[in-house]
């Protein structure tokens, strides 16, 4: 047996066009019980395209879909009732009170959780009988979240779910997210916030131009457990550079007092480094060691040019020189919102391809 669980998601060859513009051209990945997959890209990398038809809201023109074991272009019940969406936008029916938009909403489930609990699990409890009108913009992204859990989902989709949240906001959240994949949940997460997908994700797939450019855990993407680490440090008072004890061939940059080195492997370098300055009395003020971050992998993968970023398909930071992404850069197009007393309770994608059955 896999060690890593169930098949939640399982998706092979995904395309999708919108007249003669391809969307999504060709795309695959999986995700099992239990886990957070982020998916990262660009504006108008086909990000919503692909999770719209995870969902069941747009029709795939090729490939393969399986969503918890059903085809989501059938928009069956039996799997629409195990989903949760959280949208971008969610219209509620302000002059609601949050504890009757949930139960609103849990009327249309089978099995739903109860009210007070989601309001607890997803921070309102003190909100409970306040008008949705009245609400905080983070307050509503709260609710947004509690209206998606009501009906005790298997598979819960987060489209910027922390947009407008303040800081302790953000951690709260990813504690209830946590929660929900060790309860043995689902999430797929689409979001444009780097340290939200370090935080939550077990795999990140990075889409530019309608393909997969990269996918795997966030700490090995695009090799960036292989990446070049910077050591950098100022020069204590009174030292040369060429005092320093530096690797061979290393090509040391200085610029204002600081050192910076680019190494495979810092820790040779750093030992040195450390035990001639503590061997001098001295200090390296401001040592620090650095492997590029999810932001550095992400902006290479998908063209920024400042980051030496590729064109989707190719390493990155393996061509200089190769042309900058060619990701539109358009926004989403017709987004759609949530909200209303859809069948699909938690999500009634005004813009879906696909009627209600
Ligand atoms: P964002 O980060 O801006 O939300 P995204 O990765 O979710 O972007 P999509 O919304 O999937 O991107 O859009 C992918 C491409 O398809 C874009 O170029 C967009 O303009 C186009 N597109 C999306 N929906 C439609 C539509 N209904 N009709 C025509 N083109 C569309």
């Amino acid at each position: 047996m896999d060690p890593r669980g169930d098949v939640t998601i399982s998706v092979a060859g995904l395309r999708k066009s919108y007249g003669s513009f391809e969307a999504v051209r060709g795309i695959d990945f999986e995700v099992r019980r239990g886990e957070v997959l982020a998916l990262l890209g660009p504006n108008g990398a086909g990000k919503t395209t692909t999770v719209e038809i995870l969902e069941g809201y747009r029709t795939r023109d090729a490939g393969q879909v399986e969503v918890l074991g059903f085809d989501p272009a059938r928009r069956t019940r039996a799997l629409r009732s195990k989903v949760g969406i959280v949208l971008q936008e969610c219209a509620v029916d302000p002059f609601l009170t949050v504890r009757e938009a949930l139960e609103q909403r849990s009327a249309l489930y089978a099995a739903p959780r109860s009210a007070p609990e989601i309001a607890e699990l997803v921070g309102l409890s003190a909100k409970e009988h306040a008008r949705v009108k009245v609400l905080s913009g983070g307050q509503q992204r709260r609710l947004d979240l509690g209206l998606a859990l009501i009906g005790n989902p298997e598979l819960i989709f987060l489209d910027e779910p922390t947009t407008g949240f303040d800081p302790s906001a953000r951690r709260e959240s990813w504690e209830v997210v946590r929660g929900l994949c060790a309860e043995g949940r689902t999430v797929v997460l689409t979001t444009h916030y780097m340290d939200e997908a370090q935080a939550l994700a077990d795999t990140v797939v990075v889409i530019a131009a309608g393909q997969v450019v990269a996918s795997g855990p966030p700490d090995t993407l695009g090799g960036r457990d292989h990446g070049e680490t910077t050591v950098r440090f100022s020069l204590p008072p009174g030292v040369t550079v060429g005092e320093l004890p530096l690797p061979d061939g290393s090509v040391p940059v200085v610029a204002g007092g600081t050192v910076e080195l680019h190494l495979a492997d810092p820790t040779a370098a750093v030992h040195d480094l450390t035990g001639w300055a503590l061997a001098r009395g001295e200090i390296l003020p401001g040592l620090t060691v650095v492997r590029p971050s999810l932001e550095d992998i992400y902006l290479a993968l998908t063209g920024d040019p400042a980051a030496g970023g590729t064109t989707p398909g190719t390493t990155p930071g393996t061509t200089p020189g190769t042309t900058p992404g060619t990701a539109p850069l358009t926004s989403g197009g017709a987004h759609p919102t949530s909200g209303g007393a859809g069948v699909h309770p938690g999500a009634d994608r005004a813009a879906a391809e696909v009627p209600d059955p």
